[in-house]
């Protein structure tokens, strides 16, 4: 077994949050798990006392993460591996949805995984170690009518993940952002964020899509703690990978996108090398 390591895993009330962390305090680790009231820090703890530690933190709490990380590097030990786990799902047709619902997604998916990696970096850049997990999607690489913010605050974290990667590797640094598709958690359940319908012109296209998903919810292809053994392992090898898919979806519809993409931009070839000299 691997030496045991510090975690800090945001969103462990359920979902992949809670599968990692249970793999992870299963092989050994210790896992700082944060969630958002009494109740759920008192059942994380208590799913591994003393090696199980619960904090109450909102990842759009900005001023206070620098706080709850530097309490945690003084009482609890050095972290080794951040997981950007937090975050949620906004489903509406662009048109339809506020301007307001696109912020408060990307202040959950974007900015506060963001403020999580700033306040945590300082510790591992002066330790020359550590890893960073962000929990992207296959929905930073695809996309599907009526998930333009998730996907825009995907495509986003997939970015600043890469960026990040290049930036801090010659640190001793790794950062990989985990793309998984469609998986058995709460997202298409009690934590989508569903925008009302207002303009009919878009019901042939997006009803049926809402429909799918709903009924899909429960029964997604994807198996949670297999996807938390699969970070296990990548965070367990000495040389991670930057991107990693989890899901044979998400293998193939990515895989088709980058194909589709490199055909478009054969097809344009002439026009786009018109611009230069
Ligand atoms: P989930 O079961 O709904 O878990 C989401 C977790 O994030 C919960 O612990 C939730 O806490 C927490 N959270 C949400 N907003 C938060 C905030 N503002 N501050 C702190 N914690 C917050 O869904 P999940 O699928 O495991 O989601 C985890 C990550 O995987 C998300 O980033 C999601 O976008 C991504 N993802 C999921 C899928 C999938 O098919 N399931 C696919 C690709 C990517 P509460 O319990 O307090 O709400």
């Amino acid at each position: 077994m691997s030496s045991s390591k510090i975690f800090l895993i945001t969103g462990v009330s359920s979902g992949f949050g809670r599968a990692l962390a249970q793999e992870a305090l299963a092989a050994g680790h210790v896992v700082v798990g944060t969630v958002r009231n009494e109740q759920a820090r008192r059942e994380f703890e208590a799913l591994a006392p003393a090696k199980a530690v619960g904090r109450l933190l909102d990842v759009t709490d900005f001023t206070t993460i620098d706080g709850v990380v530097a309490e945690l590097e003084a009482n609890v030990g050095p972290v080794d591996v951040l997981v950007n786990n937090a975050g949620y799902g906004h489903e509406g047709v662009l048109e339809e949805s506020p301007l307001d619902d696109m912020r408060k997604q990307f202040d959950v998916n974007v900015f506060g995984a963001v403020a999580m990696m700033k306040a945590t970096l300082p510790y591992m850049r002066r330790r020359r170690r550590g890893h960073i997990l962000n929990i992207t999607s296959m929905g930073g690489f695809i996309t599907l009518p009526g998930i333009a913010y998730y996907c825009g605050s995907k495509f986003a974290l997939e970015g600043i993940s890469e960026v990040l990667a290049k930036e801090v590797k010659p640190f001793g640094i790794a950062v990989t952002a985990v793309a998984p598709g469609s998986f058995r958690t709460d997202w298409a359940g009690r934590s989508m964020v569903r925008s009302p319908r207002s303009i009919a012109d878009y019901d042939a296209l997006f009803d049926p899509i809402r429909k799918a998903r709903e009924e899909k919810s429960g029964n997604q292809l994807g198996d949670p703690i297999k996807a938390a053994r699969a970070m296990l392992a990548a965070i367990a090898s000495d040389t991670p990978p930057v991107h990693l898919l989890l899901g044979s979806d998400a293998l193939e519809l990515v895989r088709n996108k980058l194909s589709a993409l490199g055909e478009e931009f054969k097809a344009w070839e002439t026009l786009t090398r018109s611009t230069d000299g």
